[in-house]
C-alpha cells in the first residue's frame, strides 16, 4: 500500500458517492459503478484490507460475517434464482482496487470458467 486512500476507503469516508445497498458497524454494500450483471453489487470491510491475501486467522469472524452479508444483500435484491460472489485477489486474480471486496452478481445466468 502506498499510504494513499483507495477509492472504497473514501466511499467509506463518504468522500465520493456511492449506492449503498446495506451497511452496518463492520462492513457496507454498495452498486458496482461499471455493472457486469444486471446486479452487481460490492461487500467491503470498513477495516483497510488490502485483499484477501493479506487475511489473517483472527480475521475469521470478519470473513464470515462479509460471506453472510453478500446472501443477505442477494436477499434483499430479491436474488431468488441464484448468484455468483467473486472475490479477485492480486494481479493475476484481476483485482484493481487494492481494498477487499466480494463481488455479487445475479439477475442473468452465469457461464463457467470466468475468463
Ligand atoms: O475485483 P476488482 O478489483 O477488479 O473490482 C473493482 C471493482 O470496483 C470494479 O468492478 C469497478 O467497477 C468497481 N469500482 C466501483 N466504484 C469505483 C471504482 C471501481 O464500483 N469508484
Amino acid at each position: 500500500m502506498t499510504g494513499e486512500k483507495t477509492i472504497f476507503k473514501k466511499i467509506i469516508d463518504q468522500e465520493i458517492p456511492a449506492e449503498i445497498i446495506y451497511e452496518d458497524e463492520l462492513c457496507l454494500a454498495f452498486k458496482d459503478v461499471n455493472p457486469q450483471a444486471p446486479t452487481h453489487v460490492l461487500v467491503i470491510p470498513k477495516r483497510e484490507i488490502p485483499s484477501m491475501a493479506h487475511l489473517k486467522s483472527e480475521d475469521q469472524e470478519l470473513v464470515g460475517h462479509l460471506i453472510l452479508t453478500v446472501g443477505e444483500v442477494a436477499k434483499i435484491l430479491g436474488l431468488e434464482n441464484g448468484y455468483r460472489m467473486i472475490v479477485n485477489t492480486g494481479t493475476e486474480g484481476g483485482q484493481t482496487v487494492d481494498h477487499l471486496h466480494l463481488h455479487l452478481l445475479g439477475g442473468r445466468a452465469m457461464s463457467w470458467p470466468p475468463g
